[in-house]
């Protein structure tokens, strides 16, 4: 080998670990806010809410059919790992239901340009969970995206989906959709590691959370080149204040080996549940603990979807209450009660009653 090849082969395997080091840093799409959302408050009685998700499930497939993203029982696999995490904070998931959609486009899919693509789909009154063959954005493949902070849907790829090793994937996404930034965010600025004294700024800085360390991943500093198989963090490096970081490699929101996360804070769970009570779209996900459905006029539902869920009881009575044609009706609930004049006679739609809920168990 001559000097001029030893050299083009050297920059090539240069380029080559920097994208393969792009690629590790960008397996989340969820793009940095310019300006960061504070916490919103909460009555008392509001923050300590039993607070029930609900969910739905959309997989791709290509227009045959053929090619499907996921199969249910790994869809319901990665719900089970979310849950163990979301658990603690009396946050639990009511599946509605996983659907397919055949669309090879939609399969194959771009995150920085083809969300809008995603909204036909979208059903209003619960998060919607998106599983892609292929998912990506324009720098590099993503295992998944929640596309804004806050947000009633998010994105997986079928390899995060699929992956045995990758148990936060969905919850990562599901935290950014439920409020939370990266533990390493900036937008406003770098946090220190110092909780008092002059150098504290986590009320301001960082994900504007203190139970959180301050993070100092970046793209030029790639917290997981620096945290071991037994998921410990030994970085050296130091933030402005002169003081060594010492991030969290279990907090699911940072970035790090997908196996060592598991876990968020206190702040983090209240944060999430002040988003998910105070945020139009998302406070519909949220199942009343009774629900008592009297409409005074005729509703007859043609199209579309109707969710009707409670953690406690369901009571539909009305003057004439009816579900037919194309339309879909999801009742859940430990106890449901249907009066006369409710109708359930749907054509093409289906009806589907669920008495109780694994996810929350
Ligand atoms: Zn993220």
């Amino acid at each position: 080998m001559n000097k001029l090849n030893f050299i083009l082969l050297v920059s090539l395997l240069l380029l080559f670990h920097a994208r393969l080091s792009a690629q590790l840093l960008l397996d989340c799409g969820t793009k940095s806010p310019l300006r960061l959302l504070r916490t919103p408050t909460l009555s008392e009685k509001r923050a300590n809410e039993s607070i029930q998700i609900k969910l739905f499930v959309h997989v791709l497939a290509d227009n045959s059919g053929a090619n499907r993203a996921a199969t249910d029982a790994d869809v319901i696999r990665q719900l089970e790992n979310t849950q163990l995490m979301y658990g603690f904070m009396d946050i639990c998931f009511k599946l509605i239901d996983i659907q397919q959609i055949n669309n090879t486009d939609l399969n194959d899919h771009n995150v920085d340009h083809e969300s809008g693509e995603l909204l036909p789909y979208l059903r209003l009154g619960c998060l919607n969970i998106f599983v892609h063959q292929s998912l990506y954005f324009d720098d590099g493949t993503l295992n998944g995206s929640a596309y804004a902070i806050p947000n009633t849907f998010l994105s997986m790829s079928a390899e995060a989906i699929a992956d045995v090793d990758n148990i936060s994937t969905m919850a990562h996404e599901m935290g950014h959709c439920f409020g939370l930034y990266h533990t390493f965010e900036t937008a406003e600025g770098a946090e220190n590691v110092a909780r008092s004294g002059s150098c504290k700024n986590c009320d301001d800085s960082g994900d504007l959370l203190c139970d959180t360390p301050a993070d100092p991943h970046s793209e030029d500093y790639d917290t997981e080149e620096e945290i071991n198989a037994s998921c410990i963090y030994s970085g050296t490096i130091q933030d402005d204040c002169g003081s060594t970081y010492q991030m969290n490699p279990h907090n699911v929101m940072a970035y790090g080996r997908r196996a060592c996360r598991n876990d968020f804070t206190t702040s983090q769970g209240q944060r999430m549940r002040a988003f998910i009570q105070n945020t139009p779209g998302l406070a519909d996900c949220v199942s009343a603990e009774n629900f008592t459905f009297s409409p005074v006029t005729n509703q007859i539902w043609v199209s579309g979807y109707r969710f009707h869920t409670a953690r406690n009881s369901i009571l539909v009575q009305g003057i004439n209450y009816e579900i037919s044609g194309t339309s879909s009706g999801y009742f859940s609930a430990p106890s449901i009660t249907i009066l006369p004049k409710v109708h359930l006679r749907p054509g093409t739609g289906q009806v589907v009653i669920t008495p109780a809920d694994d996810l929350c168990d």
